[in-house]
């Protein structure tokens, strides 16, 4: 089997809000050619420097319903009172090309596609400390102190679920979480049935006794 018949690989990523989740996503992306991201659909506003098809697709509640009744989504989630879902026509080319890819996702959608797709890699992203979140949250700077409150709440129920994952990275210093991040995929890349597929002949013409 050729390399662009293979599989693509599917990796899950949660994290609290404030764990530094969408940079190192985005440094991800940068360093590593063969992955990429699913842009998720959602009713929430959009938000100051934030486009339309890049970060998101923004729907309003009756697209995004008639999307779920159409089936559109491998997993969708209300979010803290937003819809949230991830394109299953999408995901599923990406794979089906060889494409690995990134779902950046809330536990809630981890658990949906862990279900419908055992075969992928889920990973958690935490803070160092809830010291440490609660400061990269104040240093968002102009939101109340009931916001911040409410957020470091919603990141406790989010990281209630960590537990749940195949991996967990501590976002402390950000150079060595991402090459945390990049050594699950690329130790993934190296696992025997992949590898298998990929070096068959070569298996094949070593195992050949002389
Ligand atoms: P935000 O609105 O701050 O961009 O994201 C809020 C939360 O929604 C984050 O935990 C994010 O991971 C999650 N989220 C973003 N896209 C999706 C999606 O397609 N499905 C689900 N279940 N959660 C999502």
């Amino acid at each position: 089997m050729s390399q662009e018949s293979e599989q693509g690989t599917l990796y899950v990523i949660s994290a609290p809000s404030g764990a530094g989740k969408t940079s190192l996503v985005a440094e991800m992306l940068k360093q590593d050619s063969k992955l990429g991201v699913s842009v998720s659909h959602t009713t929430r506003p959009m938000r100051t420097g934030e486009q339309d098809g890049v970060n998101y697709h923004f729907v309003s509640r009756n697209e995004f319903e008639a999307m779920i009744a159409r089936g559109e989504f491998l997993e969708h989630a209300d979010v803290f009172g937003n819809y949230y879902g991830t394109s299953q026509v999408w995901v599923k080319q990406a794979l089906a090309r060889g494409r690995d890819v990134i779902l950046e996702i809330d536990w809630q959608g981890a658990a949906q596609v862990r279900h419908l797709m055992p075969d992928c890699v889920s990973i958690f992203i935490v803070p160092p400390s809830p010291e440490a979140l609660r400061k990269r949250l104040d240093g968002r700077g102009t939101d109340t102190s009931e916001v911040v409150e409410r957020r470091l709440n919603e990141a406790a129920d989010e990281c209630s679920h960590a537990v749940e994952f195949d991996y967990l990275v501590v976002n402390d210093d950000f150079s060595v979480a991402l090459a945390d991040l990049l050594s699950i995929v690329r130790c993934h890349r190296l696992r025997m049935p992949m590898q298998q597929v990929r070096h068959s002949g070569l298996l094949v013409r070593l195992s050949r006794r002389r």
